[in-house]
């Protein structure tokens, strides 16, 4: 008899009863947008903020309505004009060349190596096209934040890192997010909390955060933040900082609170399921696994292998048995977009010239979700079924 996975790879835990308990006292209060407290009253979503910050070791932390909003945000509080060019990186998700669009800014995309993350040689022939990176941790995959950081600074390039996969990650004991100048997280419900929707952005730099709350559409309530910027800093910026509504709500923040203090117990039991999986796919002819450096400290909530120069025959013929017997494998290397995949060359309203080395790479990655709904042992199975699918197809190829 042969195995099959029953599991469901979009199913999420349920949210934990003290965020439910916290949601019905928003909901029975009525009192769901976040400026809308009585006397004395601290709202859930400055008190998101200021835990947020504190968790991450950030001075200033503003939380929106998207990831993508945070990102898009981020750029504006940076002085990002349309028609500026904005590094970032070739392997990503639609999100992040949309939020560089979205401020009228023109993406110029970066390689990718075998590691899955951003090509720093790449980078540092491109570098002076542009004054920002929109640095994401795709995957959760960290590049070497030091060598990174110490190039973009040597050229001038500020770095806003999109941290949607890398909440809680760190590099060498530094949390991911705090290296650049803004740090934005997605609280979607596939990423590491989930409100649903909903999005957070960190800094250090006071101005930068004044901004991006005047930008959330925060009026003249700036101080009912907690984890903002003096006032004096908000008079300097506050009449020539348009309002681009994209606030978080009480009720999101009400649910997220309690997650964020489960963050730690939870990216540990996405490495346990990823360590096995890891484990049972080592050594399968024809399938390499990404190395993760020493000094990366992941948050796997998805594992990526890579089928390197397999035709895409065969690719598709893995995909379609692995899925035969339950296992949703999600590959990036399609000219087509499908479901959350896509690739540089399909955003067709940013131009792109052909990148073959980084082409190549992207046509190997699969990539498969790792919800903590799934047990050891079903991540066990998942690693058996592909191996055996894995092994049958590259026999005869
Ligand atoms: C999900 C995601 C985002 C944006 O998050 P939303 O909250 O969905 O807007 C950004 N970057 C990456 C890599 C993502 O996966």
């Amino acid at each position: 008899m042969i195995d099959v996975f029953k599991g469901s790879f979009t199913q999420q835990e349920p949210i934990p009863d003290e965020g439910i308990a916290a949601a019905l006292e928003v909901l029975k209060s009525g009192r769901l947008h976040r400026y809308n407290v009585v006397e004395g009253e601290i709202s859930e979503t400055a008190l998101l903020e200021q835990e947020f910050a504190a968790a991450m070791g950030a001075r200033f932390c503003l939380a929106v309505a998207s990831g993508g909003y945070a990102m898009g945000c981020a750029l504006r509080a940076l002085g990002v004009k349309p028609g500026d060019r904005v590094l970032t990186n070739a392997f990503t998700l639609a999100p992040v060349p949309g939020a560089i669009a979205s401020v009228g800014a023109v993406p110029v995309f970066v390689g990718v190596t075998e590691a899955l993350t951003i090509d720093l040689e790449d980078l540092a022939a491109k570098a002076e096209q542009a004054d920002v990176l929109m640095l994401s941790h795709m995957r959760g995959h960290l590049a070497d934040m030091d060598a990174l950081m110490e190039l973009c600074t040597a050229r001038n390039v500020k770095v806003i890192e999109d941290c949607a996969h890398t909440m809680g990650a760190k590099w060498k004991g530094r949390l991911s997010g705090t290296d650049g100048v803004v740090g934005c997280y997605s609280t979607q419900t596939y990423k590491h909390l989930n409100s649903g929707e909903g999005g957070l952005l960190i800094t250090d730099d006071e101005e930068i955060a004044a901004r991006a709350i005047m930008l959330s559409g925060s009026y003249m309530l700036y101080e009912r933040h907690l984890a903002a910027p003096a006032a004096e800093v908000f008079e300097r910026i506050k009449y020539d900082t348009p309002n681009v509504s994209g606030r978080m709500d009480d009720l999101r923040a009400a649910i997220l609170r309690p997650q964020l203090r489960k963050l730690d117990a939870q990216c540990e039991a996405w490495n346990a399921r990823y360590r096995m999986v890891e484990a049972g796919l080592a050594e399968t002819p024809g399938l390499t696994l990404v190395e993760r450096p020493e000094a990366e400290q992941y948050v796997a909530s998805s594992i990526q292998f890579l089928l390197l120069d397999w035709t895409e025959g065969k690719i598709a013929d893995v995909l379609a048995r692995c899925a035969n017997r339950g296992v949703e494998l999600k590959w990036f290397g399609s000219d087509k977009p499908a479901g959350f995949t896509s690739r540089y060359d399909s955003w067709r309203y940013a131009p792109s010239k052909p990148m073959p080395a980084s082409d190549r790479i992207l046509k190997g990655i699969v990539d498969m979700r790792l919800p903590l709904t799934f047990s050891l042992q079903d991540c066990a199975l998942i690693a058996r079924i592909i191996r055996a699918e894995v092994s049958a197809v590259h026999q005869f190829r």
